[in-house]
């Protein structure tokens, strides 16, 4: 590529790189101010650029810009910035640019899926500029994050996530592939805002979601069969179904159940190890029965029997769990007809005259009296300053997770958390919060993020290429995550190892995960079959972000 149209190629474009025999051979040599900066000058520049916004959101807008001007540069700021800059493309600012996603879009990234396209998706595929694509995120925007939905403008989850892959799993920023599926939006002051880019109708039928999902699915098997598609914000009257539906079928997971699953699964046990109670005879009340919550239960019951190697039962961790949504603690007893996925999980000896007893978190808190308390709900803060010095007051290391993103929609703060359990709580969060000192100790909650897992994920597959991802295999990359964290950092106060090490966990979970399928004979590329081998493979074939010519 020569002259202008390079300056405009975001996955070649050097900028200020360029050297001046580049920029002669290019025919660039006017285009661009004389000074001649080396790509770690670019980054110190930029980051001081992104540090003069005093908006996270303006933040965002400035790295989205980035993105579409120079792609290396952008993640090499990231990568040099890790702490400042993933809660800006990630939770929780992510979650404030899906909900200005019209307002505030710059340029295309990624493609868009909806049904005027019916019968054309693998032309669409086809013809787009994306040659070989490794991972694929998809969202119809029906649930994001904590937000409700929000249509079209969930493009800007799928768009965070597939930066998270490059930047915390390394894989090439032209094989990621952000996709909307553009199915209406049931939000109606959405559907009549000025800026909204999506269609201006209500979501579609389930006959129609699930034709358009097929035809996409195949289509992707087709065109680049080397893919992982994962499933991403999907509202849970469709993520179970969709599973079920292509887990066998396609490669393919859904981070929100089997990804933040794995994550907290990891996070929780390592915090039931400091308690030093076996997870059976915990309590744990789970705020929440929607997508997550289930997922998260029901991992931490596999987690909890894959490392016990069998000498506990799923059967006997799941009775340690009492799920709680909008009618209160789901029972099988309390009279409605519960959501499929909820049956798994439905306390089954409560009497059914003794619900009332039942209908509030409070209610159950109270009478339940728990070591452990999970928040999945999204709805904010709702582990108040009466129920956390409750449950300090008869438990020693009461664990408190408020997973729920972003910020805003976080179940407690965390450093009220410390405050009133004097120091005692054990806890992780979905998003970033800042840490207190209590009665001398300094008291930092761990992040449970899913890009513990995630990015892992999606390399090993990229690389091994199984025909499925069965659950086994996320167990597996949960399990290694657990073991992950060293004793030292346990006794440190942590629950998960530091997410500036993102690269070296990735190529741990992308390992075991590579490992994990082969034992079940899924791959469909022949790799090294010992650890440390593999995990060499792994490391070598992430990218860097660096120019080609190392400038
Ligand atoms: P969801 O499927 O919509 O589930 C929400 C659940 O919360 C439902 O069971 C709902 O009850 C219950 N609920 C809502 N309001 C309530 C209230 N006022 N009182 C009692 N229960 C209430 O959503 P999801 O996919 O599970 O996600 C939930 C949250 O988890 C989100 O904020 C998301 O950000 C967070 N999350 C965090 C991570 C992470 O930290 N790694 C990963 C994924 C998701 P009904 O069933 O009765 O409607
Ligand atoms: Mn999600």
């Amino acid at each position: 590529e020569v002259g202008t149209s390079i300056l405009t190629n975001r996955y070649d474009n050097k900028g200020t790189a360029f050297t001046a025999e580049e920029r002669q051979a290019l025919a660039i040599r006017g285009r661009l101010p004389p000074r001649v900066e080396t790509l770690d000058e670019q980054v110190a520049r930029c980051l001081d650029q992104l540090r003069s916004f005093d908006k996270p959101i303006n933040k965002y807008q400035f790295l989205a810009t980035l993105h579409t001007a120079n792609t290396t540069l952008y993640y090499a700021l990231i990568l040099a910035s890790v702490e400042d800059s993933l809660p800006i493309i990630y939770t929780p600012t992510v979650g404030e640019a899906c909900q200005k996603f019209g307002n505030i879009f710059f340029r295309e990234r990624g493609m868009y899926i909806h049904s005027q396209y019916k019968g054309m998706i693998h032309e669409l595929l086809e013809e787009s500029c994306y040659k070989d694509v490794d991972v694929i995120v998809i969202t119809d925007g029906s649930r994001i994050l904590g937000l409700g939905d929000l249509g079209a403008n969930g493009m800007g989850i799928s768009i965070g996530k597939c930066s998270l892959y490059v930047v915390g799993g390394g894989v090439h920023p032209k094989r990621i592939l952000p996709v909307c599926l553009d199915a209406g939006t049931n939000n109606e002051s959405l559907r009549n805002s000025l800026h909204y880019l999506g269609t201006r109708t209500e979501r579609l039928p389930e006959e129609e979601f699930y034709g358009i999902l097929d035809e996409f699915m195949d289509a992707v098997k087709r065109v680049w069969p080397g893919a992982v598609v994962q499933f991403e914000d999907f509202s849970n009257n469709h993520c179970f179904d969709m599973l079920t539906r292509y887990q066998e079928k396609y490669r393919c997971f859904n981070d929100d159940i089997q990804g933040t699953g794995a994550v907290v699964s990891a996070g929780f046990l390592n915090a039931v190890r400091v308690t030093g109670k076996p997870v059976t005879d915990h309590k744990i009340v789970v705020f929440g029965a929607g997508s997550a919550a289930v997922g998260v239960a029901l991992a931490i019951a596999d987690l909890a029997v894959r490392l016990s190697d069998g000498k506990i039962t799923k059967e006997e961790v799941i009775k340690t769990f009492y799920l709680v949504d909008t009618k209160g603690l789901v029972t099988n007893t309390r009279g409605d007809k519960l959501a499929a996925h909820k049956i798994a999980l439905a306390r089954t000896d409560i009497a059914a005259e003794d619900n009332a007893k039942f209908t509030t978190l409070e209610d159950v808190v109270k009478n339940i009296k728990p070591t452990a308390l999970l928040g999945l709900g999204g709805v904010g803060p709702v582990f108040t300053e009466d129920i956390i010095r409750f449950v300090s007051s008869y438990c020693e290391r009461p664990i408190i997770f408020p997973l729920s993103n972003p910020s805003s929609k976080s179940e407690v703060i965390p450093s009220d958390a410390y405050l009133w359990s004097n120091g005692k709580a054990i806890i992780a969060s979905g998003s970033p919060f800042a840490g207190i000192e209590v009665n001398g100790t300094f008291c930092k909650p761990s992040q449970g993020n899913n890009m513990y897992i995630f990015p892992g994920i999606g390399m090993g597959c990229a690389l091994a290429k199984p025909t499925y991802i069965p659950d086994s295999v996320i167990v597996t990359a949960s399990a290694r995550l657990y073991d992950l964290l060293t004793p030292e950092m346990l006794a440190a106060g942590a629950l998960y190892p530091s997410i500036t090490e993102i690269r070296e966990i990735s190529s741990h979970i992308a390992t075991a995960v590579i490992m994990e399928s082969q034992r079940l004979g899924l791959t469909t590329v022949e790799l090294p079959k010992e650890y440390d081998a593999l995990l060499a493979v792994v490391k070598e074939s992430m990218w860097q972000a660096e120019y080609p010519n190392k400038q």
